[in-house]
């Protein structure tokens, strides 16, 4: 088969790779329908990740179908279609019996990462009676790719975490593709305001499509007093850190309402300085966390629905066989106007 394989940073290539197998009794093989690339795999391949080794093929999001499963499997056999979830989870181990999925003792982010991922034709996914779920008839599997990671981390990671309740005045900083989850699942919540900030015109105009009720270009280094001043000088009971660097974390530390909540989202890879010094009075929470995908199910109700549309997210469509042109684009989003790319076999 061929997968997109990563050889160090800066390198990647598209190169035959033996078909994965079935290696233990709970594992399934999937045969990938459609995929999509992450910001983290960019991440990955500027060297951020340096568990990632030579070699590996990446990606952690797709839909596909069973092509073969171990005799442990009870929950899926060949030719179910399923949304691979970003996050593998045994089911069994402490951390998953919290619902805690994202430290599960034999899987976590795995894919792409420290197994081989989901840019490929096939894939091998462990546990996979609990990290799969069923495709259900009819629904657009094009906005179910969105479910294996943006959609549950914006959502879990920011909107819940952030504890977002109806009337709220809401931020979130940066308006990739998982700050528009935060975006679009914040919603479900009724939030009076939701405020988005970012650098690119372009993002702010696809926020406000969305649901965005105030958009702030924060390209003047004055998205605090705007903010502040849309909210009366008071600030924001939830501010979502969609970004991970210093500057975007600083906002969120200036805007956060006493009693409110800082959900962290960004994959931070610099020290950040906590403002104690300010913040030590003022009741706030401030939260991180991996994505579980322990709402994932929830999410898919929603979606077959029609309550929650992901498609929104995606901007551009390509071949499984031209996923080197799809880096390209994703890599140059704000001059592509990329979101997501769909990528699909054939
Ligand atoms: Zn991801
Ligand atoms: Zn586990």
């Amino acid at each position: 088969m061929n997968a997109l394989v990563y050889h160090g940073p800066g390198k990647r290539s598209w190169e035959a790779k033996p078909k994965p197998i079935v290696q233990k009794p709970t594992d399934a093989v999937v045969r990938i329908e459609k995929t999509t690339i992450c910001g983290t795999d960019l991440h990955i391949l500027k060297g951020d990740v340096p568990a990632v080794t030579d070699g590996r093929i990446l990606g952690h999001e797709g839909v596909g179908v069973v092509e073969e499963v171990g005799a442990g499997v009870s929950n899926f056999k060949k030719g179910d279609r399923v949304l691979i979830s970003c996050i593998t989870s045994c089911g069994k181990c402490d951390a998953c019996k919290k619902g805690m999925y994202s430290h599960c003792a034999d899987g976590g982010w795995i894919l792409g990462h420290l197994i081989d991922g989901t840019q490929a034709e096939y894939v091998r996914i462990p546990h996979a009676d609990n990290s799969l779920h069923l495709v259900p008839e009819g629904v657009d599997e094009d906005a179910l790719v969105m479910l294996s990671d943006i959609l549950p981390t914006g959502f879990e990671v920011g909107v819940l975490n952030g504890k977002v309740k109806p009337g709220d005045r809401v931020a979130i900083v940066g308006g990739g593709p998982v700050g528009l989850a935060a975006l679009l699942t914040a919603q479900f919540y009724s939030p009076a305001e939701l405020i988005m900030i970012d650098l690119d015109d372009n993002r702010l105009a696809v926020a406000k499509k969305l649901g965005a009720t105030q958009c702030v270009n924060s390209g003047d280094g004055k998205a605090v007093e705007k903010v502040m001043a849309l909210t009366g000088g008071k600030g924001v009971d939830v501010a979502i850190e969609a970004v991970g660097i210093p500057a975007t974390f600083d906002v969120c530390q200036d805007i956060v309402a006493a009693g409110g909540h800082l959900a962290n989202v960004g994959v931070h890879g610099k020290p950040v300085s906590l403002k104690l010094e300010k913040l030590w009075i003022h009741n706030v929470t401030i939260t991180t966390g991996l994505v579980d995908t322990n709402t994932t199910p929830m999410l898919l109700k929603t979606v077959v629905a029609g309550r929650l549309q992901p498609r929104q997210l995606i901007t551009h469509d390509f071949r499984l066989d031209d996923l080197m042109k799809a880096y390209d684009t994703f890599a140059n989003a704000a001059k592509e106007k990329a979101l997501k790319v769909i990528i699909r076999r054939g």
